[in-house]
């Protein structure tokens, strides 16, 4: 079975290089004529590794392209994951799995929904990846992608390929739990490190601030009924700022970039569930307002 790649940014060329250089059959998907030509031109997708870059000449085409999808790796931003789906939803095979690689969550729920007749799997990675110039991949932090469907405990029939192609992997009967607990270490991280422009490892000099949004945090993933979510969140979220210490935060390097920055599906999806389950976040409010007062003032999208 082919899979299809939607998106050769820094995940979805991490991804596709490692899975053609093990021989699985697979086809990236580009969004417009000119962004293949500029695909053919550059030769292919490198990756570069341990300082050694390789490039791969991975086979290409357009969303119209009128073959069917059975397997779809979806590896956009997730304000754009959607729309993107669309643009080939009319080449989903029946029972076609759509493979959901996005960071924090609400882009997998509104796909899910929309295509109920495929197999949603989402997935949390924590690899790194950066696109050191067009069409060329840097992997940049070892890591774990931990794969699930929420409404389908069943493991994936291929995560032999994953394997094949030495892509760190692990099936989990409990996605969400996982995607919950990433979203909040990420709104107790992210936000702070940009509204005070430091390195993660700056960030406990905030401390009050961190133990404060961590009980909120706990408080909205019992109400979501992600209680192992919750378990120690505070502890966790320091060890990850010790283990980041000299690293900037990804939406700090977004803003930094001036490239739009994923916050209604982080910090703005914990708002948007807080308030719909009555939960009562008012420091995770006044951090969302402050952040996109912030974006707006630089001319980048506060959603
Ligand atoms: P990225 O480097 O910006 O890549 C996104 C890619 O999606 C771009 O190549 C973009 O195309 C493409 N795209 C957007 N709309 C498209 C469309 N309609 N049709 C075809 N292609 C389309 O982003 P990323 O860093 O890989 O992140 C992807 C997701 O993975 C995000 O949710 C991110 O948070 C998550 N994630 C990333 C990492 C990481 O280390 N990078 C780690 C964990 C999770 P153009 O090149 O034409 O703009």
């Amino acid at each position: 079975m082919t899979w299809h790649v939607l998106g050769a940014g820094s995940l979805g060329g991490l991804w596709a290089t490692r899975l053609f250089r093990a021989g699985v059959p697979l086809r990236l998907i580009l969004r417009s004529p000119q962004r293949l030509e500029d695909y053919h031109n550059a030769g292919g997708l490198a990756l570069s590794e341990t300082g050694k870059s390789c490039r791969y000449p991975v086979p290409a085409e357009l969303p119209d392209t009128n073959t069917p999808i059975e397997r779809l790796l979806v590896a956009c931003k997730a304000y754009d994951a959607e729309a993107a789906v669309a643009e080939v939803a009319s080449r989903l095979a029946a029972g076609a799995e759509i493979l959901l690689l996005q960071n924090g969550l609400g882009s997998q729920q509104a796909i899910a929904e929309r295509w109920p007749d495929s197999r949603c799997i989402f997935i949390s990675s924590t690899e790194g990846a950066y696109r050191q110039d067009d069409f060329g991949i840097v992997h940049a932090g070892q890591g774990q992608n931990w794969l699930g469907d929420p409404l389908n405990l069943e493991p994936a029939p291929w995560l032999a390929e994953l394997e094949q192609a030495g892509i760190p992997h692990a099936w989990t009967d409990d996605i969400m739990s996982k995607l919950w607990r990433k979203l909040a270490i990420n709104c107790a991280i992210n936000p702070l490190s940009v509204l005070h422009d430091c390195r993660n490892g700056a960030l406990p000099a905030h401390r009050e601030q961190l133990s404060s949004l961590c009980d909120e945090l706990g408080d909205l993933l019992r109400a979501c009924q992600q209680a192992d979510a919750a378990f120690d969140l505070e502890d966790e979220v320091l060890k990850v700022i010790e283990a980041t210490a000299n690293n900037y935060s990804s939406m700090h390097q977004d803003v930094r970039n001036g490239r739009r920055t994923e916050v209604s599906f982080l910090i703005g999806q914990a708002c948007r569930v807080a308030q719909q389950h009555g939960v009562v976040t008012p420091r995770l409010a006044t951090l969302l307002e402050q952040l996109q007062a912030f974006l707006e003032l630089r001319g980048l999208p506060a959603d």
